[in-house]
């Protein structure tokens, strides 16, 4: 239970019961983001449509997690549009 976090299923998917990863930008094994400050590991890239990794954790995790998959940023561009992105 301690590995548990709300997620979508694609997501979920990718991070299946991982809970270290490595930073694409040092090789290094690092944890995976869990339950910590997103404004510590994350930004929004200027036109808000891709994650950008700001720490190993954050950088993994996004590796990881594939969170700027092609359909995570259609997703975005349809949010932003909405006016609800980034929240
Ligand atoms: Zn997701």
């Amino acid at each position: 239970m301690d590995n548990v976090a709300w997620s979508c299923l694609g997501c979920n998917g990718y991070k299946s019961n991982k809970v270290q990863g490595r930073d694409p930008e040092t090789g290094e094994i690092v944890p995976l983001f869990h339950r910590q400050v997103w404004l510590d590991h994350f930004a929004w890239s200027v036109d808000g449509t891709h994650v950008i990794g700001l720490t190993p954790t954050g950088r993994a995790t996004i590796r990881i997690l594939r969170l700027n998959r092609n359909g995570l940023i259609n997703l975005r561009r349809v949010l932003l549009i909405a006016g609800v992105h980034p929240g």
